[in-house]
This record gives structure tokens, sequence and C-alpha cells, in this order.
């Protein structure tokens, strides 16, 4: 932490930026939250926007439209700028147009002399984190992205529909690239300490298997549906970002399947990919290395290898 106050810049006062804002101040997430926009009217009205709820928050926060000099003494730099995805187009269409915009949000950070970390939400998240990484030259702990968090949030509040079960009790996780090729290591997937594959094996055909890759086809293609119904998505992945900078803030070591440079785990090097995360007032403390099946271990060879090659097509 930089100082004594919870200091969060927000690069990118758009839906899935004020989102996170609106939700950061109703659970009183920090002290100070800085909007920065190429739109500056657009950030100054938003701020002005977000103050007149103050007074009806748990607790004060200082709000206001600003510069990237503001990042010298934050605590995070979230950033959502970027262009939107349009109905049918793939997250990794979205790489060339948003690489741009990171080029002139990355190097003004960096040299207002910011210490935190960096959160990017920009999609393809995957990418852009890692477009972040290089270009910040920072230490791989202290850029991630927000990865497959909503998707593992979206997998547990339906697995919890299907039992029956709290969402909370339910422990499973979303892993790879935060798009189509992400997928489910269902061998890892616990109803409380019981595994929900026993569960099914033992119902006598009450729970299926077979529903399970039902579930996570739902988890993969929920953000194309809701783009179809209401052209984006945004208040998930806000709340979803708000509880990843809680853990950092917080310094709570919390398990958060974030977007992470991996460095030997799954036998992957220099990748970012959505994977279970200690995270703390570091970044990404360190990546909890699950054990998977040799066709879960061929899955995330896959996502990855699309990730390689998608930022090795960007580069080119
Ligand atoms: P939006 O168009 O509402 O907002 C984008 C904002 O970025 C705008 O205010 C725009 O002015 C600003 N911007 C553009 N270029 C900029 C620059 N160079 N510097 C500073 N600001 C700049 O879009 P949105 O709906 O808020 O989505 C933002 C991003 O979040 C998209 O890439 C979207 O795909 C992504 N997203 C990610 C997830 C996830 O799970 N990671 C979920 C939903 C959306």
């Amino acid at each position: 932490m930089c100082n004594n106050k919870r200091k969060i810049v927000l690069v990118g006062a758009g839906m899935v930026g004020m989102s996170f804002a609106y939700s950061a101040l109703n659970r009183s997430l920090c002290d100070e939250m800085v909007l920065v926009d190429v739109n500056k009217r657009r950030a100054q009205g938003e701020a002005m926007d977000l103050n007149h709820g103050v007074a009806f928050a748990s607790s004060t926060m200082k709000i206001y439209a600003g510069e990237y000099a503001d990042c010298g003494d934050a605590d995070i730099v979230v950033i959502c700028a970027g262009v939107n995805q349009k109905p049918g187009e793939s997250r990794l269409e979205l790489l060339k147009r948003n690489a741009a915009v990171f080029q002139s949000i990355i190097e003004p950070v960096v040299r207002s002399g910011f210490g935190g970390v960096f959160l990017v939400a920009t999609n393809p998240v995957d990418i852009m984190t890692r477009v972040t990484y290089e270009l910040s030259g920072f230490n791989p702990n202290r850029v991630f992205g927000s990865g497959t968090t909503l998707d593992t949030a979206r997998l547990r509040y339906l697995l919890g529909e299907y039992f029956s079960v709290d969402p909370r009790n339910m422990h499973a996780y979303v892993m790879g690239e935060h798009g189509d090729s992400e997928f489910v290591p269902w061998s890892q997937a616990m109803i409380a300490t019981k595994s929900v594959l026993d569960v099914c094996g033992q119902s006598g055909g009450k729970y299926q298997i077979e529903e399970m890759q039902r579930l996570s086809g739902e988890v993969r293609d929920a953000a194309q549906r809701i783009i179809e119904a209401k052209n984006a998505t945004y208040y998930g992945i806000g709340m979803a970002l708000v509880r990843i900078c809680r853990a950092v803030l917080g310094d709570e070591n919390s398990v958060l399947t974030v977007s992470a440079r991996l460095r030997g785990e799954y036998g992957q090097k220099g990748v970012y990919a959505g994977v279970p995360c200690i995270v703390n007032g570091n970044g990404v403390d360190r990546v909890l290395e699950l054990q998977l099946t040799g066709e879960e271990r061929e899955q995330m060879d896959a996502s990855c290898r699309i990730l390689q090659e998608s930022y090795a097509g960007m580069e080119m």
C-alpha cells in the first residue's frame, strides 16, 4: 500500500468502469477514487453524478475526474478503457483496436511514479493484461486481469441452482482464456469438500454428469447472450472488480481466478490466463496450481495456445 488512504484510479469511465465505481461507493471500497477518460467531460459528469450519492453511502469517498499524474500515490489502477464488443464479434477481434488504446494509457501511468498494482478488465482481458505487463515493465505480480473471476461466479451460481446449495459452498473454477476456449476442471469441483462428480455418480440419476457440460457451456456463452439482449455486460464485471480490489486493499490472500502470468505452472511460460491465484496487497502473490487430469491439462494447453497465438499475431 502506498499510504494510509486507499486510493484507486479508474481509467475508462464507461459502462464497466462506472458499474465498478458505483459498486465501489456502495461497498466503501476506498477513500479516494479518480476517474480518467479520454472523454474528460464524461469523466467529470460521472464524478458529479456519483458525488451526489455520497450522502447516501455508508462512508465518505473523495471522487473526482483527474489525470494520469494522479496515479503517483494510487494503490490500484483499474483499466476499463477500450472499445466494446459488438454482437457477433469475438473477444480476440477486439484485440488490435484495444492495443492502440493501451499504448496511450500505460506510459503516462508509469511516468507518474505509480507504485501499486494494475488490474485490467478490458477485453480480450488476458491479452490486454499481457500488453499492460509488457508496456509497464512491472513485476508480473503487480499486473493482473479480471480473468475468469466473473465466469467462475456465474458457474458457482448455476451449480448452486442445480444442486440446491448455497453458491458460497460450491467450489469450482473456470480456467484459461476469458472467452471461447475457457473450461471447467470438473475433477476439482466440490460441494463443500465432496466432489461434484461423486455427488452425481452416487445420486441414482438425480444429478447427471452430462448436465455439468451444459452448465459450463451456459457460462461460456453468457456474455454473448447478454450482449445480444442489451448490447453490453457491466454490472457483474463491476462487482467482480470490487471483489478483486478488496482482496488487494485488505491484503486478504483470497483465492480468485484472475488472469496471471504463468511462469512454469501448468507447463506454461509467459502467457496470461485465468487460474486460481492467491491475491493480496502484492497483487498476485502466487498461482495455486491445481492437480488437473490429463484431459483437463489438454484443455488448459489448448486455451493457452490460443492466447499465445493471439498475442503473437498482434505483434506481427
Ligand atoms: P464503454 O464504451 O462504455 O466505455 C469505454 C470507455 O473507455 C469510454 O468512456 C471511452 O471514452 C474510454 N476510452 C476509450 N479510449 C480511451 C483512452 N485512450 N484513454 C482513456 N479512456 C478511453 O465500454 P464498456 O462497456 O465500459 O466496456 C469496457 C471494456 O470492458 C471493453 O473492452 C469490454 O469488452 C470489457 N468488458 C470486460 C469484461 C470482463 O469480464 N473482463 C466484461 C464486460 C466488458
